[in-house]
């Protein structure tokens, strides 16, 4: 058989698209003429790093997708607990709770809201380590800022010692701790090192 054929029909061949007939006739070239060899074998690796280009990217677009989703979960929870405690804050009588929902739930939730301002700016960090810290830090550092805020805003009324203190420092720490964890992931599926 021809050898321009073959070639022709290598293409299919490579694909595994050809006919059992083709194929069996192609195989038998190849066996016998080095050059069709040759050439099927440059095919097959174009082909196969093609394969390889197309699967890298729809990993990228599963990752991508999964990365947004972490930084959209978080933005919701966060909101939706600024939400509640605004709600409940609103809701009680000034007086001695005066505050107290505030710093239970509309400090920390805020406090990581705010820092997830960071999660845009990854580019900015070294490494995924820096990164996650970065968080981290910014967390507690716009928490803190909150509970200064507060201490001034509610001067003298804040019922220091209450369990809703407690419960605004365990949700800090909380908020903390899901702020590195979650950054870090949030880096590695944008294939950060
Ligand atoms: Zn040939």
């Amino acid at each position: 058989m021809d050898c321009n054929v073959i070639k022709d029909l290598l293409p299919l061949y490579v694909d595994d698209c050809c006919s059992e007939e083709s194929g069996k006739l192609v195989a038998a070239h190849l066996d016998g003429c080095e050059s069709c060899r040759r050439a099927y074998g440059q095919m097959k690796k174009m082909f196969q790093r093609h394969e390889e280009a197309v699967s890298q990217v729809s990993l990228r677009r599963v990752s991508d997708w999964k990365a947004s989703l972490i930084q959209s979960v978080l933005l919701f929870v966060s909101f939706a607990i600024v939400a509640i405690g605004v709600v409940l804050e609103g809701n009680t009588p000034a007086g001695a709770t005066n505050g107290l929902w505030a710093a239970a739930l509309i400090v920390p939730a805020t406090g990581n809201l705010l820092s997830l301002a960071n999660w845009f700016f990854i580019r900015v960090y070294r490494n995924r380590k820096s990164f996650s810290y970065g968080c981290m830090v910014s967390t507690l550092a716009m928490i803190l800022l909150g509970y200064g805020w507060a201490v001034v805003h509610y001067a003298g009324q804040l019922a220091v010692g209450s369990p809703l203190i407690w419960a605004g420092i365990g949700l800090s720490a909380v908020f903390c701790v899901l702020s590195k964890v979650l950054s870090n992931q949030y880096a590695l599926l944008l294939g950060r090192e």
